[in-house]
Protein backbone atom coordinates (compact mmCIF):
# COMPACT_ATOMS: atom_id res chain seq x y z
CA UNK A 1 0.00 0.00 0.00
CA UNK A 2 2.01 3.31 -1.03
CA UNK A 3 1.36 5.98 0.73
CA UNK A 4 1.89 9.66 0.16
CA UNK A 5 5.04 10.94 1.98
CA UNK A 6 4.00 13.93 4.16
CA UNK A 7 6.24 16.69 5.61
CA UNK A 8 4.82 19.46 7.70
CA UNK A 9 6.76 22.40 9.47
CA UNK A 10 5.34 23.20 12.62
CA UNK A 11 6.87 27.00 13.10
CA UNK A 12 5.46 26.58 16.66
CA UNK A 13 5.58 30.56 17.84
CA UNK A 14 8.35 31.75 15.70
CA UNK A 15 8.01 33.88 12.64
CA UNK A 16 5.71 37.00 12.28
CA UNK A 17 3.93 37.35 8.98
CA UNK A 18 6.81 39.37 7.35
CA UNK A 19 9.47 36.37 8.46
CA UNK A 20 6.80 33.36 7.08
CA UNK A 21 6.34 35.11 3.91
CA UNK A 22 10.27 35.29 3.57
CA UNK A 23 10.60 31.56 3.92
CA UNK A 24 7.89 30.61 1.69
CA UNK A 25 9.22 32.53 -0.65
CA UNK A 26 12.68 30.80 -0.29
CA UNK A 27 10.84 27.61 0.02
CA UNK A 28 8.61 27.21 -2.76
CA UNK A 29 11.24 27.48 -5.61
CA UNK A 30 13.42 24.68 -3.66
CA UNK A 31 10.15 22.38 -3.58
CA UNK A 32 8.14 23.41 -6.42
CA UNK A 33 9.68 19.70 -8.65
CA UNK A 34 8.66 17.67 -5.49
CA UNK A 35 5.36 15.72 -6.66
CA UNK A 36 5.97 12.80 -4.33
CA UNK A 37 5.63 14.09 -0.78
CA UNK A 38 3.29 16.77 0.09
CA UNK A 39 4.78 19.81 2.13
CA UNK A 40 3.10 21.62 4.65
CA UNK A 41 3.94 24.78 6.70
CA UNK A 42 1.87 25.52 9.99
CA UNK A 43 2.84 29.04 11.13
CA UNK A 44 0.94 30.74 14.15
CA UNK A 45 -2.43 32.09 13.75
CA UNK A 46 -1.16 35.81 13.04
CA UNK A 47 0.94 34.70 10.39
CA UNK A 48 -1.26 32.35 8.38
CA UNK A 49 -3.12 35.11 6.21
CA UNK A 50 -0.02 36.17 4.75
CA UNK A 51 1.13 32.87 4.24
CA UNK A 52 -1.74 31.73 2.47
CA UNK A 53 -1.48 34.31 0.21
CA UNK A 54 2.36 33.39 -0.29
CA UNK A 55 1.98 29.86 -1.09
CA UNK A 56 -1.19 30.27 -4.15
CA UNK A 57 -0.30 28.61 -7.05
CA UNK A 58 2.56 26.34 -4.91
CA UNK A 59 2.40 22.78 -4.14
CA UNK A 60 3.13 24.83 -0.48
CA UNK A 61 0.13 23.71 1.83
CA UNK A 62 -0.60 25.54 4.72
CA UNK A 63 -1.72 24.00 8.49
CA UNK A 64 -2.52 25.59 11.51
CA UNK A 65 -1.11 24.67 14.91
CA UNK A 66 -4.52 23.90 17.22
CA UNK A 67 -8.21 24.85 16.77
CA UNK A 68 -11.15 25.08 19.28
CA UNK A 69 -13.74 22.66 19.61
CA UNK A 70 -16.81 24.87 19.53
CA UNK A 71 -17.46 27.01 16.14
CA UNK A 72 -17.80 30.26 18.31
CA UNK A 73 -18.73 32.22 21.46
CA UNK A 74 -17.20 32.95 24.40
CA UNK A 75 -13.64 31.18 24.52
CA UNK A 76 -10.99 34.18 24.39
CA UNK A 77 -8.12 33.38 22.73
CA UNK A 78 -8.78 30.38 20.91
CA UNK A 79 -9.75 29.90 17.28
CA UNK A 80 -12.41 28.10 15.44
CA UNK A 81 -12.21 25.36 12.64
CA UNK A 82 -14.23 27.72 10.72
CA UNK A 83 -12.32 31.10 11.09
CA UNK A 84 -9.41 28.46 10.19
CA UNK A 85 -11.39 27.30 6.91
CA UNK A 86 -12.18 30.72 5.81
CA UNK A 87 -8.12 31.57 6.11
CA UNK A 88 -7.20 29.35 3.76
CA UNK A 89 -6.24 26.39 5.84
CA UNK A 90 -5.52 22.90 4.99
CA UNK A 91 -4.70 20.82 7.88
CA UNK A 92 -4.49 21.11 11.89
CA UNK A 93 -1.88 19.91 14.16
CA UNK A 94 -3.74 18.43 17.30
CA UNK A 95 -2.54 17.51 20.68
CA UNK A 96 1.00 18.29 20.06
CA UNK A 97 3.01 17.49 22.79
CA UNK A 98 3.59 21.04 23.88
CA UNK A 99 0.06 21.36 24.24
CA UNK A 100 -0.53 18.80 26.28
CA UNK A 101 2.39 19.52 28.31
CA UNK A 102 2.13 23.41 28.85
CA UNK A 103 -1.71 23.79 28.26
CA UNK A 104 -3.48 21.37 30.12
CA UNK A 105 -4.45 19.60 26.39
CA UNK A 106 -6.08 15.85 27.10
CA UNK A 107 -6.79 12.87 25.03
CA UNK A 108 -10.58 14.14 25.40
CA UNK A 109 -9.91 17.80 24.42
CA UNK A 110 -7.73 16.48 21.38
CA UNK A 111 -10.96 13.95 20.91
CA UNK A 112 -12.83 17.28 20.90
CA UNK A 113 -10.87 18.66 18.56
CA UNK A 114 -10.53 16.42 15.95
CA UNK A 115 -14.16 16.16 15.86
CA UNK A 116 -14.40 19.63 15.19
CA UNK A 117 -11.64 19.81 11.94
CA UNK A 118 -12.83 17.20 10.16
CA UNK A 119 -16.30 19.16 10.70
CA UNK A 120 -14.66 21.87 9.23
CA UNK A 121 -13.38 19.94 7.05
CA UNK A 122 -9.96 20.46 7.57
CA UNK A 123 -7.41 17.23 7.84
CA UNK A 124 -6.58 16.39 11.17
CA UNK A 125 -2.69 15.74 12.28
CA UNK A 126 -3.12 14.20 15.61
CA UNK A 127 0.08 13.81 17.53
CA UNK A 128 0.99 11.40 20.16
CA UNK A 129 4.07 10.19 22.08
CA UNK A 130 5.35 9.01 25.29
CA UNK A 131 7.65 11.06 27.79
CA UNK A 132 10.88 9.80 28.72
CA UNK A 133 9.68 8.83 31.90
CA UNK A 134 6.97 6.58 30.38
CA UNK A 135 9.22 5.13 28.24
CA UNK A 136 12.10 4.36 30.75
CA UNK A 137 9.73 2.67 32.67
CA UNK A 138 8.05 0.35 29.95
CA UNK A 139 4.88 2.34 29.42
CA UNK A 140 5.46 3.32 25.79
CA UNK A 141 2.78 1.16 24.39
CA UNK A 142 0.17 1.62 27.12
CA UNK A 143 0.29 5.30 26.66
CA UNK A 144 -0.02 5.06 22.71
CA UNK A 145 -2.58 3.01 23.13
CA UNK A 146 -4.46 5.03 25.29
CA UNK A 147 -3.84 8.07 23.05
CA UNK A 148 -5.22 6.38 19.89
CA UNK A 149 -8.19 5.00 21.75
CA UNK A 150 -9.22 7.92 23.83
CA UNK A 151 -8.14 10.76 21.13
CA UNK A 152 -9.49 8.84 18.22
CA UNK A 153 -12.24 8.00 19.82
CA UNK A 154 -15.92 7.75 17.41
CA UNK A 155 -13.99 8.01 14.42
CA UNK A 156 -15.70 5.38 11.76
CA UNK A 157 -13.12 3.75 9.68
CA UNK A 158 -13.55 5.51 6.55
CA UNK A 159 -12.49 8.75 8.38
CA UNK A 160 -9.74 6.59 10.36
CA UNK A 161 -8.06 6.02 6.70
CA UNK A 162 -7.56 9.77 6.08
CA UNK A 163 -5.79 10.81 9.36
CA UNK A 164 -2.58 11.27 9.61
CA UNK A 165 -1.01 10.58 12.87
CA UNK A 166 2.48 12.44 14.18
CA UNK A 167 4.14 9.62 16.33
CA UNK A 168 6.64 12.07 18.54
CA UNK A 169 8.48 10.73 21.58
CA UNK A 170 8.10 13.89 23.97
CA UNK A 171 12.14 13.32 24.89
CA UNK A 172 13.08 14.01 20.95
CA UNK A 173 11.52 17.07 20.82
CA UNK A 174 13.91 19.96 20.40
CA UNK A 175 16.57 17.93 22.32
CA UNK A 176 18.30 16.85 19.30
CA UNK A 177 17.93 12.89 20.43
CA UNK A 178 16.05 11.52 17.56
CA UNK A 179 14.92 8.15 18.06
CA UNK A 180 16.81 5.45 15.78
CA UNK A 181 15.38 4.87 12.36
CA UNK A 182 14.85 1.18 14.23
CA UNK A 183 13.29 1.87 17.54
CA UNK A 184 10.89 4.77 15.62
CA UNK A 185 9.83 1.79 13.49
CA UNK A 186 9.28 -0.37 16.11
CA UNK A 187 6.75 1.95 17.54
CA UNK A 188 5.05 3.62 14.33
CA UNK A 189 4.71 -0.30 13.87
CA UNK A 190 3.13 -0.94 16.92
CA UNK A 191 0.67 2.01 16.63
CA UNK A 192 -0.13 0.48 13.40
CA UNK A 193 -1.27 -2.78 14.59
CA UNK A 194 -2.94 -0.81 17.11
CA UNK A 195 -5.08 1.30 14.92
CA UNK A 196 -6.02 -1.72 13.17
CA UNK A 197 -7.39 -2.93 16.00
CA UNK A 198 -9.64 0.43 16.51
CA UNK A 199 -10.63 0.93 12.96
CA UNK A 200 -9.29 -2.64 11.13
CA UNK A 201 -7.08 -3.98 8.76
CA UNK A 202 -8.14 -1.55 5.55
CA UNK A 203 -7.74 1.85 7.85
CA UNK A 204 -4.40 0.88 9.10
CA UNK A 205 -2.95 0.51 5.73
CA UNK A 206 -3.87 3.83 4.43
CA UNK A 207 -3.15 6.15 7.46
CA UNK A 208 -0.02 8.18 7.80
CA UNK A 209 1.98 8.52 10.42
CA UNK A 210 4.59 11.04 10.54
CA UNK A 211 7.51 10.86 12.96
CA UNK A 212 8.46 14.05 15.00
CA UNK A 213 11.13 14.60 17.08
CA UNK A 214 14.79 16.27 16.08
CA UNK A 215 14.19 14.92 12.02
CA UNK A 216 16.53 16.79 10.30
CA UNK A 217 17.78 16.83 6.63
CA UNK A 218 20.63 14.23 7.60
CA UNK A 219 18.44 11.52 9.32
CA UNK A 220 15.14 11.79 7.04
CA UNK A 221 16.12 9.41 4.48
CA UNK A 222 16.99 6.48 7.33
CA UNK A 223 13.70 7.54 8.80
CA UNK A 224 11.53 7.51 6.11
CA UNK A 225 13.23 4.33 4.77
CA UNK A 226 10.96 2.89 7.36
CA UNK A 227 7.89 0.89 6.28
CA UNK A 228 5.95 2.40 8.51
CA UNK A 229 6.88 5.89 8.38
CA UNK A 230 5.35 7.81 6.26
CA UNK A 231 6.84 11.55 6.65
CA UNK A 232 7.96 13.85 9.30
CA UNK A 233 6.36 16.69 11.57
CA UNK A 234 9.72 18.62 12.22
CA UNK A 235 10.32 22.02 14.34
CA UNK A 236 13.60 23.54 14.85
CA UNK A 237 14.90 22.33 11.21
CA UNK A 238 11.54 23.56 9.45
CA UNK A 239 12.43 27.40 10.03
CA UNK A 240 15.01 27.92 6.87
CA UNK A 241 14.14 27.13 3.87
CA UNK A 242 16.90 25.42 3.11
CA UNK A 243 17.33 23.04 5.41
CA UNK A 244 13.27 22.04 5.12
CA UNK A 245 13.79 21.60 1.90
CA UNK A 246 16.67 19.44 1.83
CA UNK A 247 14.67 17.54 4.59
CA UNK A 248 11.44 16.84 2.60
CA UNK A 249 13.90 15.79 -0.41
CA UNK A 250 15.89 13.46 2.10
CA UNK A 251 12.52 12.13 3.15
CA UNK A 252 11.19 11.56 -0.53
CA UNK A 253 14.29 9.25 -0.98
CA UNK A 254 13.79 7.44 1.76
CA UNK A 255 10.70 6.48 0.37
CA UNK A 256 11.92 5.55 -2.79
CA UNK A 257 11.43 8.21 -4.57
CA UNK A 258 14.77 10.20 -6.66
CA UNK A 259 14.94 13.49 -4.20
CA UNK A 260 16.60 15.10 -6.96
CA UNK A 261 16.47 18.80 -7.55
CA UNK A 262 14.46 18.69 -10.88
CA UNK A 263 12.63 15.38 -11.32
CA UNK A 264 10.33 15.35 -8.45
CA UNK A 265 9.58 11.82 -7.82
C1 LIG B 1 7.92 19.24 17.00
O1 LIG B 1 7.82 20.23 17.71
O2 LIG B 1 6.90 18.69 16.58
C2 LIG B 1 9.26 18.76 16.68
C3 LIG B 1 9.37 17.58 16.15
O3 LIG B 1 10.30 19.60 16.96
P1 LIG B 1 11.85 19.32 16.57
O4 LIG B 1 11.88 18.91 15.14
O5 LIG B 1 12.53 20.65 16.79
O6 LIG B 1 12.33 18.27 17.48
Amino acid sequence: MARKVIVAGNWKMNKTASEGVALVRALKPLVADVTAAEVVVCPPFTTIGAVVEACRNSNVKVGAQNIHWAESGAFTGEISGTMLKEAGVEYVIIGHSERRQYFGETDATVNARLMAALKAGLKPIVCIGETLEERESGRTEAVLETQLKDGLKGLDAATAATLVLAYEPVWAIGTGKTATPEMAQETHAFIRRTFAMLFGADAAAKARIQYGGSMKADNAEALVGQSDIDGGLIGGAALKADSFADLVKNAVKGAGGCGCCCCGR
